[in-house]
């Protein structure tokens, strides 16, 4: 017999490259979380969720952290907490917290946002200062500038820090605050070997995300002045973020923040193999040398980006269309090397299969 019953049920993994929030806690993980002591964390009882705040604030060289149920609520917590009802903020037309957060600006902290068209995220200081309003009283109030690092939409691009200290220095000229979405900084500082503190210096408050490329099952944090932080907890607890027995979550982010930002690294090759894949299969317009982080994104011109997305699905590969044409792969601790292989493997079948109806 050459077939046996578990040969014949086996259903292929999925090679899942959608996003890094697919990941899911690994065995050692889970067991930290298992082991994790808690209390009620709006009473400010639980010593899990205070330790994970405290190393969370001492890698990006900030006073105090502020443990959240996601990456929205902490960035919209620093928009809240940064502004009034009526400012502006500065932010750039495909940030994550003006473009993937339903509204939020608008709704929870009444502000106008003001858009700066960046290359691939990145912007300069004169595009700040091209955006300014004069002091008078027919004008918001402008406020903040927001940056992101490494830039999603971007497809993982890294801000330099040199452009990022120009963008602050012009920013501080004029009197405005700065909030940083770190979501992913950590890729940026494994890519970069520039540590954390150093990209969020010049920042009144930083966001993290846990539970992306980290792993964690749950969690974001935002860093900044102890005041700013202490103000901000009552937002939260507004926004509907006060946690209770929240150690168990956090107990994986700490695992998280202190084992697997190294490993980022693997993501990144992978997505630089990746890349360099489908650099080979011709149909595909991919740019290698565009591949900074973890993202790869790619062009597909024979067939709708969705319709393409939906055939790969049916052969195990899960990917993302974040355009009509244009498709997201996404690497994590989810996908080994050997997945990377296996995926080119089927997305350059599938695309020779289509080239023949
Ligand atoms: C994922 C992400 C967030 C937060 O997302 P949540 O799903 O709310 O945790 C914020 N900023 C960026 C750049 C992101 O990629």
């Amino acid at each position: 017999m050459v077939h046996d019953d578990a040969m014949l049920h086996k259903t292929p993994r999925l090679i899942d490259l959608r996003s890094d929030t697919v990941t899911k806690p690994t065995p050692a993980m889970r067991e930290a979380m298992a082991q994790a002591e808690v209390g009620d964390d709006v009473f400010g009882d639980d010593p899990t969720v205070k330790a994970l705040e405290a190393e969370t604030a001492a890698l990006l060289g900030k006073e105090a952290a502020l443990y959240t149920p996601s990456g929205t609520m902490a960035n919209q917590l620093a928009i809240r907490g940064h502004t009034e009802p009526g400012d502006e903020i500065l932010v750039e037309a495909n940030a994550h917290l003006y473009y993937y957060e339903s509204g939020a600006p608008a709704v929870l902290s009444g502000v106008m946002c003001r858009c700066v068209n960046g290359q691939r995220g990145i912007f300069t200081g004169a595009d700040v200062e091209a955006a300014l309003r004069p002091a008078d009283q027919h004008f918001p109030r402008t406020r903040l500038v927001c940056l992101e690092n490494t830039h999603n939409r971007g497809g993982g691009k890294i801000w330099p820090i040199k452009q990022v200290q120009e963008v602050a220095a012009t920013a501080r000229q004029h009197g405005l605050l700065l909030h940083l979405d770190g979501a992913r900084l950590w890729n940026a500082s494994v890519a970069t070997g520039v540590p954390e503190r150093e990209y969020a210096a010049p920042f009144d408050t930083v966001s993290v995300c846990f539970s992306k490329g980290l792993g964690a099952p749950v969690g974001s944090a935002l860093a900044g002045p102890r005041a700013f932080i202490e103000h901000v907890r009552r937002f939260r607890k507004m926004f509907g973020g006060g946690m209770r027995q929240a150690g168990i979550i956090a107990a994986g982010a700490l695992f998280a923040l202190r084992n697997h930002r190294a490993r980022l690294a693997d993501d990144h090759a992978n997505a630089k193999a990746l890349a360099a894949g489908l650099a080979a299969v011709r149909v595909l317009e991919t740019e290698p040398a565009d591949v900074e982080t973890n993202m790869v994104r790619f062009c597909i011109r024979s067939l709708p980006a969705q319709q393409f997305v939906d055939r790969l699905r049916a052969e195990g590969v899960l990917v993302l269309a974040v355009g009509p044409n244009t498709i997201r792969a996404v690497t994590s601790l989810m996908v080994s090397s050997e997945d990377i292989q296996a995926a080119v493997a089927t997305i350059a079948r599938v695309l020779s299969q289509e080239s023949q109806h």
